[in-house]
């Protein structure tokens, strides 16, 4: 089909059916599962998972790709032309599994959406190499941030491979990455307030947490992390100022 690409909704389109066979394989999805796909472009991925589940739902931006998805597509692929940022998760009422070759221009927002709801599974996301680096990162390191704390608390995260620029088209200027991830059920803190707090403090990464987040420092949090950069925290120390706090 002939396209108009646009450059502004990151459309890089994936060519290679090796790496489109590679991608279903991580996405391990069984028959009776139901897939939400972010941006389908042109149903590269969506025409191969439409043969595996017994569902999908592809939410596409772009209004010219939406007629010839639908004609194209097996019926047990809905297409729904929207915003993903605007797209109501809580539609799904049982459990679902993502996958995605984002749009690079949105992929954290994309992210912290996915994230912040609890109805997911299993997220197949193909990111930039430079995103991927933040999400994996430690503390103590300059790519280690809010992103890598939110993704590492919420998800049990995984690099599965990289793509190179070669295999899509229009050809992106950078290495991509796939990774996966397991949403983390069991854990139990209050998801909005550790957001919350996560943010504050990365938000002025340079000052010291005493001046960032004061209101949430009682007492022997405040003796222990007061003096500290959020840079060099652990997720599972933001994970204890957000229990404690919570507490008190
Ligand atoms: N899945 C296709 C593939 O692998 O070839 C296309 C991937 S392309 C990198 C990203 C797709 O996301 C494009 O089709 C683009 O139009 C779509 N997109 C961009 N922004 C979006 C948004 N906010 N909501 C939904 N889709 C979006």
């Amino acid at each position: 089909m002939k396209h108009t690409y646009r450059k502004r909704w990151g459309q890089n389109f994936l060519q290679d059916p090796n790496f489109i066979r590679k991608i279903i394989d991580i996405a391990q999805v069984e028959s009776t599962d139901v897939v939400l796909e972010i941006g389908p472009g042109l149903g590269a991925l969506t025409s191969e998972l439409g043969k595996k589940v017994s569902r999908v739902i592809a939410v596409e931006i772009d209004p010219l790709l939406i007629e010839p998805l639908r004609k194209n597509l097996p019926a047990n692929v809905e297409v729904v032309h929207q915003d993903f940022m605007k797209f109501d998760l809580d539609q799904f009422k049982d459990p679902y599994t993502v996958v995605g070759n984002l749009p690079y221009y949105i992929t954290t927002p994309i992210l912290f959406k996915v994230l912040e709801h609890p109805g997911w599974v299993r997220s197949i996301f193909m990111v930039q190499k430079e995103v991927a680096d933040r999400l994996f990162a430690r503390p103590g390191t300059k790519d280690y941030g809010r992103l890598s704390v939110m993704i590492q608390a919420g998800a049990a995260i995984q690099k599965e491979f990289s793509v190179p620029p070669t295999v899509f088209y229009p050809q992106p200027s950078v290495e991509s990455t796939v990774i996966s991830m397991m949403r983390r059920s069991s854990l139990d803190i209050d998801m909005e307030l550790f957001s919350e707090i996560v943010r504050l403090a990365f938000g002025q990464r340079r000052k010291k947490l005493r001046n960032t987040i004061t209101n949430y420092l009682q007492n022997e949090l405040m003796i222990k992390f007061g003096e500290m950069r959020p840079e060099t925290l652990s997720v599972e120390d933001f994970v204890e100022i957000s229990t404690c706090c919570n507490r008190t």
